[in-house]
């Protein structure tokens, strides 16, 4: 079975938005809503990590998908081709420099 591309998986959440009624165009949501919830993903995912849930209800695994899924459900209400986004932003990041002397960050060089 092929999975999903990002966009296809975007489009099905768009669908599924629109038959449960979380919003499927700009004026239907509330974009700082769905970024706060984006973050409570992220939130949820970090905490999961804390308390070693990696792959069970609610783990750590589970809930990087949430954040994905919101971020894909944005994506499809504001029409954004997605796999272009990260191949055009992995393009730029790979021809980037850090300055990791200025940056504080535990794994920084
Ligand atoms: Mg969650």
């Amino acid at each position: 079975m092929n999975q999903p591309t990002l966009n296809q998986i975007r489009d099905n959440i768009l669908q599924l938005a629109r038959d449960k009624g979380f919003g499927a165009t700009p004026n239907e949501i509330n974009v700082a809503e769905k970024m706060a919830l984006v973050h409570s993903e992220v939130t949820e995912a970090y905490t999961a990590y804390r308390h070693k849930n990696i792959d069970g209800k609610d783990g750590f695994n589970e809930e990087l998908a949430d954040i994905i899924l919101r971020v894909l459900h944005l994506c499809g209400v504001f029409d954004i081709d997605i796999e272009k986004e990260i191949s055009k932003k992995m393009k730029i990041n790979e021809g980037r420099d850090w300055k990791w002397d200025q940056i504080n960050e535990s794994n920084a060089k």
